[in-house]
């Protein structure tokens, strides 16, 4: 497009995602809110609001980073459990400097792995959230797939993710915005022009909300649904493993 993205073969977008986040992590929860405005821990209570989280559930929280998912969830639910997996490790160090902080550690486990091929057993899971993660993932069908696999029958998906707005003069808008000033920001707040050029590269090509519900029925999720955030700049994707 106009917009010039930088092209990346398919076998080298993995080792270029962990390149970012690795070079993010220590500066990234400053970098969301910064970026945002604010708005992604608005965008991350209108998820645990829909999710309900329920005392003693499993979740698997998948590119969950640095825990805010995984936190937000154990506050409401009272009691339970999260595993956060992400393929960063150093995005997986600061969560658990956060937990420890928070004396949240005994009720999380952080496990680098990869949203395409889960390390563990069908039917573990009562919850599984990935927050602005499937984006990043090479065959985004691949790791609803495997959220699939994991979930125990009755299981709930919560997909949230950047998405496209509907409105096309909001759209041009926003992607002035996006494409001119978030790299400048990155520049600035982090030194790092490049990985906030992929950022916003990566949102603009990642499907829209019509066509990303129907992958994820395609993995084999019932009554599969979802909500616009700020008009369609986030969406919600929530599904059942019946
Ligand atoms: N979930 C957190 C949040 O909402 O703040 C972190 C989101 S961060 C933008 C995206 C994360 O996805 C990074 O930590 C990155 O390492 C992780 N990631 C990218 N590809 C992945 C993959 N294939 N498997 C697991 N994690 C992945």
């Amino acid at each position: 497009t106009h917009f010039g993205f930088t092209e990346v073969p398919e076998g080298e977008k993995a080792g270029r995602v962990q390149g970012v986040f690795t070079s993010v992590a220590s500066k990234y929860d400053v970098m969301n809110d910064a970026m945002s405005f604010g708005i992604h821990r608005v965008w991350k209570d209108a998820m645990m609001d829909w999710l309900a989280p329920r005392p003693g559930q499993r979740l698997l929280d998948v590119a969950g980073g640095t825990g805010d998912i995984s936190f937000r969830f154990l506050k409401r639910a009272g009691t339970g459990h999260s595993t956060v997996l992400d393929i960063t490790e150093s995005m997986l160090v600061e969560g658990r400097k956060r937990a420890e902080a928070a004396s949240m550690a005994d009720n999380l486990d952080w496990v680098v792995g990869d949203a395409m091929k889960l390390p563990f057993a069908d039917n573990t899971f009562d919850v599984y959230t990935i927050s602005f993660g499937i984006r990043n993932v090479t065959r985004p069908q691949e790791a609803l797939n495997e959220a699939y696999r994991v979930l125990k029958p009755g299981g709930r998906l919560m997909v949230l993710e950047f998405s496209q707005i509907p409105n096309d003069m909001m759209q041009k808008a926003y992607d002035l915005y996006s494409f001119n000033i978030i790299p400048k920001m990155g520049q600035v707040i982090a030194g790092d022009h490049d990985s906030y050029q992929y950022l916003v590269e990566s949102i603009r090509r990642f499907p829209d909300q019509e066509t990303f519900l129907g992958m994820v029925r395609e993995a084999g999720f019932d009554n599969a649904k979802y909500r616009n955030l700020t008009m369609g700049v986030a969406c919600l994707h929530s599904g059942w493993k019946l």
